[in-house]
């Protein structure tokens, strides 16, 4: 089976919506220039909640190729949350893919996988497709134990989901001492994880889910090294970070099949 590669672009806390819309015209005015075709590569823009509307409007406005996506979630549906975002306020927007999980979420506002877990099997209810985030810090990458550490998470995030759920959403491997570090991990090193991402989830459930689950890698992919990540067996995409930000950067990234591997 063929998993069809999907780049993200994480704006993280970064332009607003009037920014917004200089950056999604020229990213689009680059591909078309370049021949970019959307069937080779989903291209997903997950900007903060406060440009969802513009960039949704662009995209329905001009019919570009563009899937929409939100940095967080509530697993709550409604109610006394103050400033959470619910899966149906994402889906009347539009909002097709949500990153859970993310190391960042992890570390300055304490998910655990428990969380995570619930956030995914929210947005799974909503038809949303959740991108959910593993990796391993620093320490636990000089122990050697990253792989172990990485399939607890992987564990823990998808406990009680379907086969089916599982087999059509995200999982990124985001090596955290490699995110907006510049330190981008080989390509090698992005394939050891990968790989025992797809072998974990296939004694999880079966074969199929395992071919079907897409897994991105993610932690300082620029237009320079993404051939070479994307070469890579058990690598489906990448979610980026500070290259995202850059229109042709990103556009480089999301034609990635036409750079030299
Ligand atoms: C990220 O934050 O998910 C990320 C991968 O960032 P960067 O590409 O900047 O390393």
């Amino acid at each position: 089976m063929t998993r069809k590669p999907i780049m993200a672009g994480n704006w993280k806390m970064n332009i607003d919506h009037i920014e917004a819309t200089g950056l999604v015209e020229k990213l689009h005015y680059t591909l078309v220039d370049k021949e970019w075709d959307p069937k080779k590569t989903d291209a997903v823009l997950i900007p903060p909640f406060t440009d969802l509307r513009t960039v949704r409007t662009l995209i329905d406005g001009d019919r570009l190729n563009f899937q929409l996506g939100a940095q967080n979630v509530s697993e709550h549906d409604n109610g006394a949350y103050t400033g959470e975002i619910s899966t149906s306020m994402l889906t009347k927007l539009g909002v097709t893919y949500v990153v859970v999980g993310h190391s960042e979420r992890r570390q300055y506002f304490g998910e655990t996988d428990e969380i995570i877990n619930a956030k995914a099997a929210k947005a799974l209810s909503a038809g949303i497709t959740p991108i959910i985030c593993v990796g391993e810090g620093l320490d636990i990458r000089k122990e050697g134990t990253h792989v172990e550490y990485t399939l607890n998470q992987v564990r823990g995030t998808l406990a009680n989901l379907t086969a089916e759920q599982v087999a059509g959403l995200v999982i990124a491997y985001e090596p955290v001492w490699a995110i907006g570090t510049g330190e981008v991990a080989t390509p090698e090193d992005a394939q050891e994880v990968c790989g025992a991402i797809r072998q974990e989830v296939a004694a999880l459930y079966d074969e199929a889910t395992a071919e079907s689950v897409r897994i991105q890698y993610g932690g300082s992919v620029k237009s320079g090294n993404v051939a070479q990540i994307m070469a890579q067996p058990d690598v489906d995409g990448c979610l980026v970070g500070g290259a995202s930000l850059q229109p042709d950067e990103f556009a480089a990234i999301v034609r990635f099949y036409q750079l030299p591997a």
